[in-house]
């Protein structure tokens, strides 16, 4: 199977998996795990450990998360024979509407494929009255439970390692041995802090606070002022890198990832101009709010996610910047149950196989930062806005465009592609003739007025 020096820590017919936390990572890992297993004539007893019951509403049952989910990864899991039902979509993406404090514009999907769905990760906000929504995270765990996954519905409280394994404790039961066992727990720090009891040499990610809430509305009201286009605002407001308005069913769900968003950039950000003008008009959007908290979001990967027998996972360990956490949480399942099943559970196996994984995301971010680094210039410069909204303008409406501009913002704002691919076509000599073409242009009115 594997030539590495530490083989003979691998997984073999019959062996114990522990899956700490059942959101997408826990579930991705789960799903590929006996996937590959199945593949190679090999049965393995899987455990996910999950404190929420997805099955309720509100907090309970809640991962909170904008719930975006990419056309790369709709389309990914769809090569892999996983089709999101359509009981589980709030609502089809097909345009994004860009915002600024100088207009607005609209950007079509670059093609009929390019598809993004909005659903709920668990069962609807606090108060929902909607007993028919079906959340994401509940049906990863239901493919899971179809591969024989046994889901134990309890909060993991102690991890210690033995000579024959690692124990995994809870609450409520005695602590039980597993041969390997994954960390998929977001950033819980609790549940983090008892991982570095097994796997010593982990560097918790950095995280910082974001802001998320739903409002409740009507459906021909959500219809007549957002449609079925995601909401984007570049506007100049302080510690925001990201605010977007994603249109459900009966909820609209506002997000803002920044720098430690508190009570008053929301405050700020919900009374703009901007903001206000795409609810109903009659719509106290201050007050309305069914349910709204301040989740942490991964800004910066943890370090070796890894020991012998212990792996991590998806937020716990790496994730995308701002954009496609759950893409991410797919890219760190899959890849550590490759490692798992087909090379072994030994921390060399995971250092030669999974870590180039983490290592790929992390030199993306890298070149993200960068683009929110000059996203942010843009929303600071009401001349570069203006020169935005006009190139943006004039690739929508001619058909033969090269759609430049718009399909790198389409893919900056969906998190679709890698932050690598973005920035070279943010650098594309024709793009950046266009955009000096553009801002000089629709400036001319001005700076001559005040000439
Ligand atoms: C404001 C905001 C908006 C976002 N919007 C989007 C978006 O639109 N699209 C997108 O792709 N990503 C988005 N993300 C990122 C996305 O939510 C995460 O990247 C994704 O949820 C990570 O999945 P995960 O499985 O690693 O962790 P999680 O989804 O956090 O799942 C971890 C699970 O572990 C469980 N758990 C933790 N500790 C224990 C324990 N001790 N015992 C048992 N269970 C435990 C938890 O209950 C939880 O269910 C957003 C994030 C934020 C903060």
């Amino acid at each position: 199977m594997n030539s590495l020096a530490t083989s003979g820590i691998e997984l073999v017919d019959g062996s114990r998996i522990a899956v700490i936390g059942g959101g997408p990572a826990g579930s991705f890992f789960s799903y590929y795990t006996l996937e590959y297993a199945r593949r190679l004539g090999l049965e393995f007893e899987l455990d996910i450990y999950e404190a929420k019951d997805f099955t309720k509403i509100g907090a309970a049952g809640c991962n909170h998360c904008g719930g975006i989910v990419s056309e790369s990864l709709v389309q990914e899991l769809a090569t892999d024979g996983i089709v999101i039902p359509a009981d589980i979509i709030q609502r089809g993406i097909s345009t994004y509407t860009m915002h600024t404090e100088k207009g607005s514009q609209v950007i079509h999907a670059p093609s009929d494929e390019k598809r993004i769905a909005a659903v709920f990760r668990g069962c609807g906000p606090k108060g929902c009255l909607d007993k028919n929504v079906k959340g994401f995270d509940n049906f990863l765990l239901g493919l899971c439970r179809e591969k024989g996954v046994r889901v134990i519905p309890e909060k993991v409280t102690r991890l210690e390692r033995t000579e024959e394994g690692i124990l995994v404790g809870s609450s409520k039961s005695e602590p039980s041995r597993y041969d390997l066992v994954v960390g998929a727990a977001g950033l819980n720090k609790a549940t983090l802090d008892l991982f570095r009891e097994v796997c010593p040499s982990f560097g918790l990610p950095t995280e910082t606070r974001a802001y998320i809430s739903e409002f409740f509305m009507k459906p021909a009201d959500i219809e007549k002022s957002l449609g079925n286009s995601m909401h984007v605002f570049l506007l100049d407001l302080p510690q925001i890198t990201f605010g977007a308005l994603i249109p459900k069913e009966n909820y609209v769900t506002l997000v803002l990832l920044g720098t430690d968003i508190g009570k008053e950039v929301v405050q700020r950000f919900i009374t703009s101009d901007r903001v206000s003008a795409c609810f109903p008009s009659d719509f106290p959007v201050e007050r309305t709010a069914a349910c709204q908290c301040y989740p942490y979001v991964n800004i910066k990967q943890g370090q070796h996610p890894y020991a012998d027998r212990v792996v991590l996972i998806g937020d716990s360990a790496s994730s995308k910047l701002y954009k496609n956490g759950i893409g991410a949480a797919f890219i760190t399942g899959k890849a550590a149950a490759s490692t798992a099943v087909l090379e072994g559970i030994g921390e060399e196996h995971f250092k030669k196989y999974y870590a180039p994984v983490c290592r790929d995301l992390d030199q993306d971010n890298q070149v993200g930062k960068l683009i929110f680094l000059v996203t942010r210039l843009i929303q600071k410069s009401p001349v570069l806005k203006k020169g935005l909204l006009d190139l943006v303008g004039r690739e929508q409406s001619n058909p033969g465009s090269a759609f430049r501009m718009s399909s790198a913002l389409w893919d900056t704002f969906t998190g679709s592609a890698g932050y690598r691919n973005i920035l070279r076509r943010f650098l594309h000599p024709k793009l950046l003739m266009g955009l000096t073409r553009s801002t000089v242009v629709s400036n001319l009115p001005t700076l001559h007025h005040k000439s």
